[in-house]
């Protein structure tokens, strides 16, 4: 009798699976209208915005040739393409990944296509190798496997520098933050820091623990992204209207460390993750960082929860 049940549940999980897939490609696929801007951040920095602000792209333009952080989802390729010659008309010949996320690697097979040579850290690429692509939000959604041509094609297992234009760029392995693969780029000359999507300012950290990301890493990442900011760094956040600054990444953390404290608290006093739920340790800064749908105080209080030692599993939820 046991068999028969097993084997339906897989069914049914199989099904649920396609379906979320289904689902997820297609709220994450309706780029009509969608009109991309690009905007000056210091030197020969810019930074490409889609409407909303998501998967932001760091730029470096120059007469030796353009470099990319990050390319989008595949269909916005060619606007991204477009929006880049507003300001150069150099060629693209670099595209670093600061992660595996379909809104950040997505572009990477259409760029390939061009000629363009991709750098990601060494995590970032087995990822793309899995069967699948999985992606944090509701859940945890399930995409396809890339095509081969768009994985990196140079990788990293600490750092590497780009000279082109004048300026040093250095790409260089972060704690395990949002994800094990997490890339931050430093224009050294221009002083722009590019985090990927450790550092947003439109939501509540987001810390992938399908694809390795941690609290631990999140606060190591940001304090080191703080140690290398001075008071004029600009700073491109993986989500986010704006370019901000060292103070905006400071309150980032110290909100994290905050709500952390209070959670540790309460764990402490043995307290189960519903009674912690319920005390709303992010009451301070829902307003602020809690009001994406897609990722709130409900996704992020019990990922600090459970890491923090409290009891049960994350799958009794
Ligand atoms: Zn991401």
């Amino acid at each position: 009798m046991k068999r028969p049940r097993k084997l339906l549940t897989v069914i049914i999980w199989g099904i649920a699976t396609l379906c979320s897939a289904g689902a997820s490609y297609g709220q994450l696929g309706n780029f009509e209208g969608v009109e991309l801007s690009i905007v000056p951040v210091a030197g020969n920095v810019y930074m490409v915005q889609r409407p909303g602000g998501g998967g932001n792209i760091g730029v470096l333009v120059g007469p030796e040739g353009v470099l990319l952080v990050d390319s989008l989802f595949a269909p916005l390729a060619d606007k991204l393409v477009a929006v880049v010659k507003e300001v150069t008309d150099s060629e693209i010949r670099f595209l670093i990944n600061t992660h595996v996320h379909i809104d950040h690697v997505g572009g990477n097979e259409n760029l390939a296509q061009m000629g363009v040579l991709i750098f990601a850290h060494d995590n970032t690429r087995l990822r793309f190798l899995e069967e699948r692509m999985r992606f944090p939000r509701r859940g945890g959604s399930f995409l396809a496997q890339q095509p081969a041509v768009a994985r990196p094609v140079v990788t990293y297992n600490d750092e590497i520098s780009f000279h082109l234009n004048g300026e040093e760029v250095r790409a260089f392995l972060a704690p395990p933050a949002h994800t094990d693969g997490d890339t931050f780029v430093y224009f050294s000359g221009a002083d722009v820091l590019h985090l990927g999507d450790v550092f947003r300012t439109t939501s509540y950290p987001i810390m992938d623990l399908y694809n390795g990301g941690s609290l631990r890493g999140t606060i190591a990442a940001l304090d080191q992204a703080i140690e290398i900011a001075g008071p004029n760094t600009r700073v491109i956040p993986g989500h986010g209207l704006s370019v901000v600054g060292r103070a905006e990444m400071v309150e980032f953390r110290d909100m994290i460390l905050d709500v952390q404290g209070q959670v540790l608290t309460m764990i402490k006093q043995g307290k189960k993750l519903d009674e912690v739920m319920a005390a709303r340790p992010t009451a301070d800064y829902d307003a602020k960082w809690g009001q994406e749908a897609g990722w709130t105080a409900n996704d992020f209080v019990p990922i600090v929860y459970y890491e923090l030692g409290g009891s049960g599993r994350l799958d009794d939820r």
